[in-house]
């Protein structure tokens, strides 16, 4: 049996959905990904075949297949495959405890799922702190992790606003993300200057409009600073 059907088996056993925005690493296992882009390289040699494209001579092809499917399994598609990233969380509970607004700015590279074109921008995402805090980093950790799959904006925007929850324990939280779309500028409409703004808002950002206008305002000094 290929690694591929043991892996879906896998998944169908555990009753664990497999579209393309999903993690399955739950039941992936040592050795599984080298095997899978075994068999990944096997069938994108079977996608230039039925483009017609020599592969076998055409010496640009000849690792193409394989390149693809490292890229898949490596890189675009890797926060499908890999675990969360560990992310410490440290106490924030004693008198002095950090009880303002952080707002972090993550880059994203990420691919829809629809026509497995390249979605690239950057999340702001906001949360008051509560009882824990993580490193700085781990916000864009998180973020990533969430992008490399195939996704829609609208549905990572709720992914990282779950996951950043889950991390921090955070109750009140804002996610923004601001993406240009390869499907819009390569293909289809090709509008090289489409970009596209998603908004998650819980708690106090969506209820409470100081607070919601202070995370607006944190990400226009952040763009007015980057520029
Ligand atoms: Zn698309």
């Amino acid at each position: 049996m290929s690694k591929v059907k043991q892996l879906k088996a896998r998944l169908q056993d555990a009753n664990i959905r497999y579209w393309a925005g999903d993690n399955i690493s739950e039941v992936m296992q040592a050795g599984d990904k080298e095997e899978l882009i075994n068999d990944a390289t096997t069938a994108f040699e079977g996608v230039l075949d039925a483009l017609l494209i020599d592969r076998h001579n055409d010496p640009n092809s000849q690792g193409t297949a394989r390149r693809l499917a490292k890229m898949y399994y490596n890189e675009i598609m890797a926060g499908r495959y890999d675990p969360a990233p560990s992310a410490t969380a440290f106490p924030n509970d004693s008198d002095d405890r950090y009880e303002g607004m952080l707002v972090v700015r993550s880059e994203l590279k990420s691919m829809c799922s629809h026509h497995h074109q390249p979605v690239a921008g950057v999340a702001y995402i906001g949360i008051i702190a509560a009882d824990k805090l993580i490193g700085l980093s781990k916000y864009t950790r998180i973020a990533q992790w969430c992008a490399r799959r195939g996704t829609l904006q609208e549905e990572l925007c709720n992914d990282i606003a779950r996951e950043i929850q889950a991390a921090t324990g955070a109750e009140h939280l804002g996610v923004y993300i601001q993406a240009t779309h390869g499907c819009c500028e390569n293909r289809g409409i090709m509008a090289t200057s489409s970009l596209t703004q998603t908004t998650v808002l819980r708690g106090a950002f969506k209820d409470d409009a100081g607070t919601k206008k202070e995370f607006f305002d944190n990400i226009k000094l952040q763009q007015e600073f980057s520029c």
